[in-house]
């Protein structure tokens, strides 16, 4: 945690501080060593947070990009009977999750439940085997609509029609086909190919930003279609990601 209770002030860990959980209300001490960033943490086991994971510098900069008041919120879970601190959560009730490390499905699904306006802001630097290919067109251009794009790295489209009559050999087109070919594809979306998925993320029901390192983050969207969704990258600048969001 960035912040703890130093005589009823949230205050950031300092050598040899000892102070209180925003949290639970248990006694932290102040982590000051050299390796990992400076932190508190609880003296003793805890049910203050089950869902909390260890706190990195990825993490830090992150929050560091939002007011103090914004960081670090708690929450009492009725149903867990226990506190969950949200990594932001800002004015307008929206909580954003920072997540560095895998998560299971389960617990993907117990945090969309519990914060009624949540958005997760992902490492994808620790994702394995993920690429992104080429760019798209907005997988949502009117354009588009009679088509359904094929889920495989080279990028091909089938006729709607053929999915709904589930022909199993539609004709597949590329976007050289004449039918096809002058439709922009732009810079803000993406294909891309994921070999050691998290499937987890693939079924997040809420938006999911994928931070690459960069000035740029990588939305993931789905297309709904009838053969099968389709999954894509949409580009988004940090900045004004962090303008749409920070208030
Ligand atoms: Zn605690």
């Amino acid at each position: 945690m960035q912040f703890a209770l130093v005589n009823g002030n949230r205050t950031e860990a300092s050598k040899g501080v000892s102070a209180v959980c925003l949290g639970c209300g248990e006694k932290v001490i102040a982590k000051c060593g050299s390796v990992k960033i400076h932190h508190w943490a609880h003296v003793s086991l805890c049910h203050c947070e089950s869902w909390w994971e260890s706190e990195t510098l990825w993490h830090r900069q992150w929050k560091e990009v939002f007011a103090p008041e914004f960081r670090e919120v708690s929450f009492y879970d009725d149903a867990l009977q226990e506190f969950h601190r949200a990594d932001i959560h800002t004015n307008t009730g929206l909580t954003i999750e920072l997540q560095n490390s895998p998560i299971n499905y389960e617990e993907l699904q117990s945090r969309e439940c519990f914060y009624p306006k949540l958005i997760w802001i992902v490492n994808g630097l620790k994702f394995k085997g993920f690429k992104i290919l080429k760019s798209i067109p907005n997988p949502l251009n009117p354009l588009l609509s009679d088509y359904e794009f094929c889920v495989s790295e080279h990028l091909s489209m089938i006729r709607k029609f053929d999915a709904l009559a589930e022909n199993p050999q539609p004709e597949v087109l590329t976007f050289y086909h004449k039918e096809l070919k002058n439709i922009p594809a732009g810079s803000e979306f993406y294909s891309f190919s994921w070999k050691h998925a998290h499937k987890a993320w693939l079924g997040a029901s809420c938006p999911i930003f994928i931070d690459l390192g960069g000035h740029f983050l990588y939305r993931l969207r789905k297309r709904h279609q009838i053969s099968a969704n389709y999954n894509y990258l949409q580009l988004i600048p940090k900045k004004a990601f962090v303008n749409k969001y920070r208030l």
